[in-house]
C-alpha cells in the first residue's frame, strides 16, 4: 500500500474496522510518517462442498435452504430459525482453515441445530441427509434420539464422520 504523499510502499497499519463488504484502515508512512487512510476489499474465499462421490461443487445457501425448507413442511419452526442453521453453517466454514466442507459435515451442523427445534424436522432431515437403505437404519436413528432424551440432559457433541 503506497503512501499517497511519498509513494513509500511500506505503511503500518494502526487502526482497522470493517465498514460494510470492506475494511477500513489506517495506515502510518513508515518513511514520511504521515498517516492516510485505505478502504480495502476483503476477499471471502469461495466455499466449496465436497460431495458424496468426492466432487466439488460451490456452496449455495438457497439449495441448502430449500433443503431445510423440506425437513420442516408444516411444523412450527420459523424463517428465523431456518436462517440460523444457514448462519451456522457458514460461521463453520469461515471458522476453518479451508473453505471447503464434506456434505456430511454440513448435514451433521444442520442436525445438530434441527435437534434442538423439532424432532419430526430432524428426523425427515435425517432420513434424506444419511441416506437410509432400509428402515433398520432410520429406526435406529429415531431410536437413538429417544436414548438422548431419557439420558440426564448430557450434550454428547457428534464429531463429523470421515468415510
Ligand atoms: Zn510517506
Amino acid at each position: 500500500m503506497r503512501c499517497p504523499y511519498c509513494q513509500y510502499e511500506e505503511s503500518k497499519v494502526i487502526d482497522s474496522r470493517p465498514a460494510e463488504d470492506r475494511k477500513r484502515r489506517r495506515r502510518e508512512c513508515r518513511k514520511c510518517g504521515r498517516r492516510f487512510t485505505t478502504y480495502e476489499i476483503v476477499e471471502k474465499p469461495l466455499r466449496i462442498v465436497i460431495k458424496r462421490d468426492g466432487s466439488l461443487e460451490q456452496y449455495d445457501r438457497n439449495k441448502l435452504l430449500a433443503g431445510i425448507y423440506h425437513a420442516i413442511k408444516k411444523r412450527p419452526v420459523s424463517y428465523a430459525q431456518v436462517n440460523e442453521i444457514a448462519d451456522k453453517v457458514e460461521e463453520k466454514y469461515d471458522n476453518s482453515w479451508h473453505s471447503q466442507m464434506s456434505s456430511v459435515q454440513i448435514g451433521t451442523i444442520v442436525l445438530e441445530q434441527l435437534r434442538n427445534i423439532d424432532e419430526i424436522a430432524y428426523i425427515r432431515f435425517a432420513s434424506v441427509y444419511q441416506n437410509f437403505k432400509d428402515a433398520s437404519s432410520f429406526i435406529a436413528v429415531i431410536a437413538a434420539l429417544n436414548q438422548e432424551e431419557t439420558e440426564t440432559g448430557t450434550e454428547t457433541g457428534t464429531e463429523p464422520e470421515e468415510t
